[in-house]
């Protein structure tokens, strides 16, 4: 009802003023030098749930880049385009114990694959993985399922990409190592000129919500009941969320919070909250999408006062799939 709503919303507010504070023990991300002019002091967060019934607080209106959580756009729609075991046979789905852009364990003698598509290795096999010869062809059908699922189509931020291409020495030290071991199925230069591209396309928390909400919801849009992702894949994407979204953090997030998602270096977050059988408290929250921004992160890469602000409203809505 409304006024569950307004209780909500005025919860939220509170919590959102109170974990600002927190972004002062965090850093933004200086390895992108572009990523550097953020605010630090950001901080938003929007939840999209049942009959469209929305939570908007803090910075609502900053539009980033998708960085890592790009990475569950292409892992998707290279999932569309080739098939799920065809994918699964090109890359784990393990969590690899290291930071997103390990070289180290690549390394490792029994090597298959790269451990999982939310790591770099792993995320810039998948993109080499997607259909097309040139990095527009391949960024197309990712353009294409973010329409789909936001009603519109977002931009790429071309300061961000040239930033990132031109600071990128160690995603090219990966990218040569996939094409030494035979990983990379295109041109590796175009790989990882699309690799730049999704990572830098821009989006807001309303955005992050949506895409939330639809892989909450098994990958169907819940007002129209629409699929836009196949519910297979949905469920795998979500799984790889819970098990390596949130870089070596993951295992305290779905400890602590215990819900699917993902992060970037641009301080935003992805949540996606199942429906479940006992939600009749808050339905409204029940297969809600969560989106967060804050720039300011932690020691691991992810937002620092997003990912406190997550804990608390997890463990005080109930919302951990556990
Ligand atoms: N574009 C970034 C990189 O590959 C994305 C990393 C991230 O968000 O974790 O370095």
């Amino acid at each position: 009802t409304e006024q569950t709503r307004d209780w909500l919303q005025s919860y939220t507010d509170d919590w959102v003023s109170f974990y600002r504070k927190h972004t002062s023990d965090g850093e933004v991300a200086s390895y992108i030098p572009e990523l550097l002019k953020a605010d630090p002091d950001a901080l938003g967060i929007t939840v999209i749930g049942k009959n469209g019934m929305t939570l908007r607080s803090g910075d609502v209106n900053t539009t980033f880049t998708l960085q890592s959580i790009s990475k569950v756009i292409s892992f998707v729609v290279a999932c569309m385009e080739r098939g799920v075991a065809y994918m699964l046979d090109r890359v784990d789905v393990e969590p690899a114990g290291e930071a997103f852009n390990s070289i180290m364990h690549l390394e490792m003698k029994q090597l298959k694959k790269p451990f999982n598509p939310l790591i770099n290795a792993g995320a810039i096999t998948v993109t080499s993985i997607l259909e097309g010869r040139t990095s527009d062809e391949k960024l197309e059908p990712m353009f294409e399922l973010l329409e789909d699922m936001l009603g519109h189509r977002p931009e790429l931020d071309v300061d961000v990409y040239e930033s990132e291409r031109d600071s990128s020495m160690r995603n090219r030290a990966i990218g040569y190592y996939l094409l030494e071991t035979g990983f990379l199925e295109s041109d590796m230069s175009v790989t990882l000129e699309t690799y730049f591209k999704q990572c830098s396309i821009d989006v807001s928390i309303d955005d992050l919500a949506r895409i939330g909400m639809i892989l909450a919801n098994d990958g169907r849009d819940p007002e129209t009941g629409e699929e836009i992702i196949p519910r297979q894949i949905a469920r795998i994407t979500k799984a790889l969320m819970l098990t390596c979204g949130m870089y070596d953090a993951s295992g305290k997030f779905a400890t602590y919070v215990g819900i699917p998602a993902k992060s970037g270096v641009s301080g935003g977050i992805i949540a996606a909250v199942p429906p479940r059988v006992r939600d009749e408290e808050l339905p409204f929250l029940s297969g809600c999408g969560i989106g967060v921004y804050g720039p300011s992160l932690d020691d691991k890469g992810n937002s620092i006062a997003g990912i406190r602000l997550l804990r608390h409203i997890a463990n005080q809505w109930d919302l951990s799939i556990f």
